[in-house]
């Protein structure tokens, strides 16, 4: 038997500007779940090897910076980095400019999937938030949601978030690495096949966490 079966995962996946973060959060939150953003490891695993200076297309290299990782990530949001605070650094320009190459490599892939797993069999579930979780990670979480926004509201959601004013540079950021994401081999962003799919261009916050709420709870036969 498979013993993930017991656990309860909300697996929340879709492009960069699709709302995820926010929204994984509030569901986790109404759902007393832990919340895990997958996207701020392989960022984190682009700062550490940056900092090693390591080659950013050396597969082995960057894998072997992965295994050696110390990551904490505590609820309160917080990311320390082979103890370093780096919780702002992971977000800035240089790391997500870099990040889509690190996260397509398969050794890198392989150690945080592992991770993602492992935090979330130590908690009974949680809800996680990537690319990739619904069709790699947990492939039978109790819910999959897939979210998606037109390209416009995410490049303005993104450059809100950011304080750019420069909204064409954040949409081409955005379409490059949603390009890369989605073609690489290893695990590319995709829609599971039996993923929820919400487009959160016209909708509310709330709205989208009451439907992501409404639908766990069906799933689970609550
Ligand atoms: O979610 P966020 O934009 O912070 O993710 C940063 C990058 O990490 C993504 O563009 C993608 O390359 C990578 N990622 C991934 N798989 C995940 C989460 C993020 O490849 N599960």
């Amino acid at each position: 038997m498979n013993s993930d079966e017991s656990l309860v995962v909300v697996a929340i996946d879709g492009p960069a500007g699709s709302g995820k973060s926010t929204v994984a959060r509030l569901v986790a939150d109404r759902l007393e779940l832990e919340y895990l953003d997958t996207g701020a490891m392989y960022r984190a695993v682009t700062f550490a090897a940056m900092n090693a200076d390591c080659d950013l297309d050396d597969a082995a290299a960057v894998g072997a910076v992965a295994s050696a990782l110390a990551l904490e990530m505590p609820p309160s949001g917080e990311v320390v980095v082979n103890g370093h605070d780096a919780t702002t650094a992971i977000r800035g320009p240089e790391v997500t400019a870099a990040v889509s190459t690190v996260a397509a490599h398969p050794d890198v892939r392989a150690e945080l999937v592992g991770r993602q797993r492992e935090w979330a069999r130590e908690r009974g579930g949680g809800v996680l938030e990537g690319r990739d979780i619904g069709s790699v990670v947990f492939p039978d979480a109790v819910a999959k949601i897939y979210l998606t926004a037109s390209e416009e509201v995410r490049a303005a959601r993104r450059a809100g978030e950011e304080g750019a004013t420069d909204r064409d540079a954040v949409a081409a950021d955005l379409a490059r690495r949603d390009a890369l994401d989605s073609q690489r081999t290893a695990d590319p962003l995709r829609q599971a096949d039996d993923a929820i799919e919400i487009d959160t261009s016209h909708l509310s916050i709330d709205e989208v966490v009451a439907l992501i709420e409404e639908l766990v709870g069906r799933a689970r036969g609550l």
